[in-house]
């Protein structure tokens, strides 16, 4: 007991969400480490290996597209694009929708190791494995709902969400696969909801807000 006779923890606790944060904190420097690594191991930057993973799921984009999908600064993805055309990893080309722009391509090599760093947070993965199936649905819609979050205070890159892209219409029918995409046309679990898909094409904020309502929704 404590001295105001409380259990000892029901005093002593800091709030669920404070230690989750700190739970999260701890795993980002696990990822930041692992990517730091294995980005030395391949010879790259943790940023080139971001940009080598982009392009391989993205196709060629301009250095505006990239800095908006990874959330990083212009200046930087331009610093690393031209380390990355030096190393022969990656390509320049004029991008036929804009006259004065220049698509990024990855060469053999560099889709290669834009590959290999697309698994660089895999090592979470052998984690995840031990949590029940109920435990990783339950997770993934908690990691859903608070990329939205940030992603509302411009924390995060507002792309590759199937809850902002303007082919989600989420809670359309009953059952086990309420959503659908209209861009596949085809029926969507909550646990299949898309982070990062490339064929996401963001929805007006009035609309990504109505979007994420419709699918709040108990149903
Ligand atoms: S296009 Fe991709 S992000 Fe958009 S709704 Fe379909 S699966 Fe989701």
């Amino acid at each position: 007991m404590s001295r105001k006779g409380l259990p000892y923890f029901d005093e002593n606790t800091e709030p669920l969400p404070s230690r989750i944060a700190t739970g999260l904190h701890k795993i980002g420097l696990a990822m930041k480490q692992q990517a730091w690594q294995q980005a030395n191991e391949e010879g790259l930057s943790a940023t080139q290996g971001q940009i080598l993973a982009a392009l391989v799921v993205h196709g060629p984009l301009t250095g505006s597209e990239l800095s908006e999908r990874l959330g990083v600064t212009l200046p930087t993805i331009s610093d690393s694009a031209r380390v990355l055309v030096d190393k022969k990893l990656v390509a320049r080309s004029p991008d036929p929708r804009h006259p004065r722009a220049t698509l990024l391509t990855p060469t053999k090599r560099g889709a290669e190791l834009g590959a290999r760093a697309r698994s660089w947070p895999e090592f979470l993965a052998g984690a995840l494995g031990d949590l029940t199936l109920e435990e990783q649905r339950a997770f993934f819609g908690g990691v859903v709902k608070m990329i939205r979050s940030l992603q509302d205070q411009g924390l995060v890159p507002a792309s590759g969400m199937c809850v902002t892209c303007t082919h989600f219409r989420p809670n359309v029918r009953a059952g086990a696969s309420p959503h659908h995409c209209a861009f596949v046309d085809a029926p969507l679990a909550s646990d299949q909801l898309r982070i990062d898909c490339p064929e996401h094409e963001a929805a007006a904020a009035d609309v990504q807000r109505r979007l994420w309502e419709e699918l709040s929704r108990p149903v």
